[in-house]
């Protein structure tokens, strides 16, 4: 563990985690890590290795089938549908590849789509919708419509929305996929920035170039954790089974 986060709280734990699929596919064989406030990491693998399954469980999308995911040391599998929604709103953000973000809404209603789910009033949504697009350096483009955008700035878009509850991790999915290569560094760029802010953000990629580019890089094949740059030691697949 980086001496910088050990004393940092975890953000999002995940324990153990198996997921099979029908057809005996092992995606995630006992998977753990850990990822700490103020952390900035890339999980990257080739395609195929898992990345997209465990992603769901980060983002408690999907449950494992066995081994446990905490976001902020709640279990996921132990709450309902409806306070796990809660939980998801309040503690994380989401990027995707291809943005994602409603035709007919402009920029800012697109960004106060991210706190409909956080309870907060009608009337406080546009100023922060406002302030997360001015975070993002589209303070100029908030009545523009998706398609009056370029990629980039859709993707600018995309990353407000996730900002705009203040969520304690912002999980992007290979969030320069969709883009060319100017625009992926500057999304990049403005990944590592509001890192620096303070935001907790772990990028999935299967570009090795992006996460040479991140402080910890934790390596994925054929759905194990095969390397973690914050803890070289870490060779999950060696220890399972060899606990007792
Ligand atoms: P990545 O995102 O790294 O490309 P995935 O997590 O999508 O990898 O897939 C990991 C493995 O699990 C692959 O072998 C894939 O074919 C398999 N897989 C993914 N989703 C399903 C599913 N719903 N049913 C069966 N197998 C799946």
């Amino acid at each position: 563990m980086n001496p910088a986060h050990s004393s940092a709280r975890p953000v999002l734990a995940v324990r153990e985690a198996r997921k099979a699929y029908s057809g005996g596919v092992m995606a995630l064989d006992n998977v753990s890590l850990t990822i700490s406030e103020g952390e900035l990491l890339a999980i990257v693998g080739p395609s195929g290795s898992g990345k997209s399954t465990l992603l769901n469980i980060m983002g408690t999308l999907d449950l494992p089938t066995s081994g446990t995911v905490e976001i902020g040391g709640q279990d996921a599998a132990a709450l309902s549908d409806r306070r796990l929604s809660a939980l998801r709103g309040r503690w994380l953000g989401f990027v995707f590849q291809q943005f994602h973000l409603t035709d007919g809404l402009s920029a800012a209603e697109n960004v106060a789509t991210g706190l409909l789910y956080a309870g907060v009033p009608r009337r406080r949504r546009g100023p922060l919708a406002l302030a997360a697009l001015e975070r993002v350096g589209l303070g100029h483009r908030v009545g523009h419509l998706p398609h009056q955008l370029s990629g980039g700035e859709r993707q600018r878009v995309a990353i407000a929305r996730a900002l705009v509850n203040d969520p304690a991790l912002v999980l992007a999915d290979e969030p320069t996929g969709a883009l060319d290569t100017a625009n992926g560094r500057a999304v990049l760029d403005l990944l590592v920035r509001l890192n620096s802010e303070g935001t907790t953000i772990a990028v999935i990629t299967h570009d090795r170039d992006i996460a040479a580019r991140l402080p910890r890089r934790i390596e994925i094949r054929d759905g194990r954790l095969v390397a973690d740059s914050d803890d070289p030691d870490a060779r999950p697949a060696d220890h399972a089974g060899g606990r007792g």
